[in-house]
């Protein structure tokens, strides 16, 4: 194929996703209404764009940044910081916040993301939950589904604590967790267990679906701002939603007991995590377009992808699996050299802190580590799946399907 099949090959896959981007549209259309309805409820006016320095006390922006996160989450509270430094962070806090020594805790969707194992102790660290005497349980998801039985046997003989569940798959095969299944699950906790605290790691799921898991029954809801709230514009930070006395909670340990949600200034944050929330809807729609794009594309290419083009999304990540590491570099490769920022640079793998095996990473990106915007990474192991993830644009996203397609066939690296 020369370049000008290979663009037209493309067109013809978008000419065949019409039906899935409609639903996109009316995803992100949903979405936007409850952006901008929670903007006004909460009058957000031109002086809650500036920001606090020393240490944050009344900082009117930063408030107004957590009461219109209440508003989209619809829930009772919102710590959303320049100070969380992450997903893992925010995450990090939450755990820590709500455990004390002896508790239990149970992850009912199998090993969490790999960046947890220090902080809860699976892999043995001196400051991990384990090592201040917390206990921790997991139940496996089987064939994609939780495991009921496992879940009901564990909360009815014990007193567990915090139950955590990770919507978004990571680094595994398993399918995402959508929005109806965590509905199902949460209610069924809720027939044992009145007490328990539900977690959710949110991470990569906001705005994919009409609802976030706080409308569906969980206590609290994590998540990074360098992935879909900050929509590209959020330069770090991340949230923590939901019950009010747990959120307060979360601000004690974040910032320090006796000052909570009080403290933090919020810099230059708060004109960009409004910003990021305001364009998140359009941004995840972009995201979901060129995953579904990729999708088909490179299923029509022979390549095992999850999820398909036509299946339901519960989150922007598309899993493509290599079997073959070589052509697992080449696509990161294909992947880097379309971004804007450091498109000329190869990637290679390297060991990375909070990770097994090595990881090969493209990420050309206006902030570090942001997948949001157009990314992909995977472990080299077996089946060499990548992970791809974002774009701030659609354009820029089939920008990047042309030139993955291109280069798979122009160096024959497709019969490898
Ligand atoms: C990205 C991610 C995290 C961690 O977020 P960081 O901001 O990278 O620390 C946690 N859980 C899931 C499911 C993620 O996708």
């Amino acid at each position: 194929m020369d370049r000008k099949n290979i663009v037209e090959f493309v067109y013809d896959c978008e000419d065949k996703l019409k039906k899935e981007y409609e639903e996109i549209d009316k995803i992100s259309f949903f979405n936007s209404m409850k952006v901008l309805k929670a903007f006004h409820d909460s009058k957000v006016s031109e002086a809650h764009l500036q920001g606090t320095t020393g240490y944050g006390y009344n900082d009117y922006g930063r408030d107004t940044v957590e009461e219109v996160y209440k508003r989209v989450f619809k829930c009772e509270d919102a710590l959303v910081r320049g100070q969380l430094i992450s997903g893992t962070h925010a995450l990090t806090v939450a755990m820590s916040a709500m455990l004390r020594p002896g508790d239990v805790m149970l992850s009912i969707t199998g090993k969490p993301y790999d960046t947890l194992d220090k902080v809860i102790g699976i892999t043995p660290n001196d400051s991990s939950l384990i090592s201040y005497g917390i206990k921790y349980e997991q139940v496996d998801l089987v064939d994609n589904e939780f495991n009921k039985e496992a879940i009901y046997k564990i909360l009815l003989s014990k007193r567990v604590k915090l139950i955590t569940i990770q919507r978004s798959k990571g680094y595994s095969t398993r399918e995402s967790i959508g929005i109806s299944k965590l509905e199902k699950i949460i209610s069924d906790i809720r027939k044992v267990d009145k007490e328990v605290i539900i977690m959710v790691d949110n991470c990569y799921c906001e705005f994919v679906s009409y609802k976030e898991p706080t409308e569906v029954g969980a206590d609290l809801v994590v998540g990074s701002l360098i992935k879909n709230l900050g929509a590209g514009m959020a330069t770090n930070g991340a949230y923590i939603c939901g019950k009010k006395n747990l959120i307060e909670l979360c601000a004690e340990r974040l910032n320090v007991p006796g000052q909570a949600k009080e403290v933090g200034p919020s810099g230059t944050n708060n004109r960009m995590f409004l910003l990021g929330l305001y364009m998140a809807p359009s941004v995840v729609s972009s995201s979901l377009k060129t995953m579904t794009l990729f999708s088909y594309a490179m299923e029509k290419l022979g390549y095992k992808v999850s999820p398909r083009y036509n299946e339901v999304k519960a989150d922007i990540v598309l899993n493509i699996e290599f079997r073959n590491k070589y052509k697992l570099i080449d696509f990161c490769k294909a992947i880097q050299s379309s971004s804007a920022i450091d498109s000329f640079v190869e990637p290679t793998p390297s060991d990375m802190p909070g990770y097994d095996s090595q990881v090969i990473m493209a990420s050309g990106s206006f902030t570090q580590g942001s997948s949001i915007e157009l990314s992909c990474d995977g472990p080299l192991r077996e089946p060499y799946i990548a992970y791809l993830q974002g774009s701030l644009t659609y354009d820029y996203g089939k920008i990047a399907v042309i030139n993955v397609v291109s280069k798979f066939y122009d160096e024959g690296k497709m019969n490898r």
